[in-house]
């Protein structure tokens, strides 16, 4: 039986931080019925497409699905229990704001198959959480953090950022102490990225955002790293770092481009050599599914080239790269031979490292892994 992957996006937020672009509402909680509806209607529409398929993980992700009442996650888990094939031992994580969930919520989860659970936090500073316009404070951060393990929850990312509006190098080495000290399994330290439309896009514009230098943010990263290492997190993705063990099986499917399946707006899926969008908006998402309508709003046919050259590109996002086994297993070529010239060329200039195992990006190559990523583009 084949495998694949479950992701399904709750768009709500309790307040949009200043810095996001992910497709999430605040103040529409009123609707959170309707939309859990409307996942109930699409995931019933998979059913006949994944016979013979079983899912061998589970992410719900957000937007903040801890503020969806105990209620309402309770009919969407039930729906996708009973018409979907789940293995029995899964990674199931969900995500998670602090000051959204509390003992109740997480004895749910728990007794519903919930084992990991993904934390955003972000920063240790108040005043930083309160730059990135966080609901939350520092307190409650580590409050729910313990009522988490408390429930059982052995498997916890936490969510960092850095290159923050303000933050110093100070800053930064603070918050990974003391989250190291609190021991997750997990951490992922993100770079900022100032999005356009965001609170942080508009102040940048107007030049009124004063963002760390790209030296300082490159010397957090390293620092983040060896830090990291030290304590050991392996770093065993550009911005993602675990304890042996606990990498991600949800997130590596994605980088080994192996087949999941979104649900949910503006949830994405690779499935049976497609990939496929669906509709990015709250009141389009509810009126379509109302009707028994298709979400789906884009669908395209992945070819030969795209596959093999989403393999290489999304696969140099591991640090342990592109396996030349596994990828002339898939594709009944050696990387190194269809990608010959481009890699040759990315090694004169120190971008990635090739050994008989593997392709991988090297330091500066992670540093600037969209052009590496471009390269390997079909022509
Ligand atoms: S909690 Fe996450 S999804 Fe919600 S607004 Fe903040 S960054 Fe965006």
């Amino acid at each position: 039986m084949k495998e694949l992957g479950l992701y399904i996006h709750m768009p709500f937020c309790l307040r949009k931080c200043h810095y996001c672009d992910f497709a999430s509402f605040a103040g529409e909680e009123g609707r959170i019925k309707n939309y859990v509806d409307g996942l109930i209607v699409e995931s019933g529409a998979w059913k006949q497409k994944l016979e013979g398929y079983k899912i061998k993980s589970i992410f719900i992700g957000g937007g903040t699905p801890t503020i969806v009442p105990i209620g309402e996650m309770n009919r969407l888990l039930e729906q996708l229990y009973k018409i979907f094939s789940i293995k029995k031992e899964i990674e199931f994580s969900i995500e998670g704001n602090p000051g959204t969930f509390d003992k109740e919520k997480l004895d749910f989860y728990r007794a519903s198959g919930v084992n990991r659970m993904s934390i955003g936090f972000q920063a240790w500073q108040e005043e930083l959480l309160a730059v990135l316009g966080r609901v939350h404070d520092q307190r409650q951060f580590v409050e729910n953090y313990f009522l988490a393990r408390e429930a059982g929850i052995n498997n916890i990312n936490v969510d960092l950022m850095f290159g923050l509006p303000g933050q110093t190098m100070d800053h930064w080495q603070e918050t990974l102490q003391r989250i190291v000290e609190l021991e997750p399994d997990h951490i992922s330290a993100y770079s900022l990225k100032v999005e356009e439309g965001t609170k942080f896009g508009i102040l940048y514009d107007k030049g009124m955002l004063s963002l760390p230098t790209e030296e300082l943010d490159r010397a957090m990263y390293d620092y983040a790293i060896e830090f990291l290492k030290t304590n050991k997190y392996g770093h065993y993705e550009i911005s993602n770092f675990a304890q042996k063990g606990k990498e991600c099986i949800h997130n590596k499917i994605y980088w080994n481009n192996e087949e999941y399946i979104g649900l949910g707006l503006n949830a994405h899926s690779y499935f049976n050599k497609y990939r496929f969008s669906n509709i990015g908006n709250l009141d389009g998402y509810i009126q379509k599914t109302e009707i028994g309508g298709d979400v789906i709003i884009e669908n395209i046919p992945v070819s030969l080239a795209d596959e093999m050259a989403e393999t290489m590109f999304l696969g140099l996002r591991m640090t342990v790269g592109v396996s030349i086994q596994k990828f002339q297993q898939r594709f009944g070529i050696s990387p190194i031979v269809q990608y010959e010239k481009k890699i040759r060329k990315m090694i004169s200039l120190g971008l990635i490292e090739v050994n008989e195992k593997s392709v991988r990006l090297s330091r500066k190559g992670i540093d600037l892994s969209n052009q590496v990523f471009m390269e390997f583009l079909p022509d």
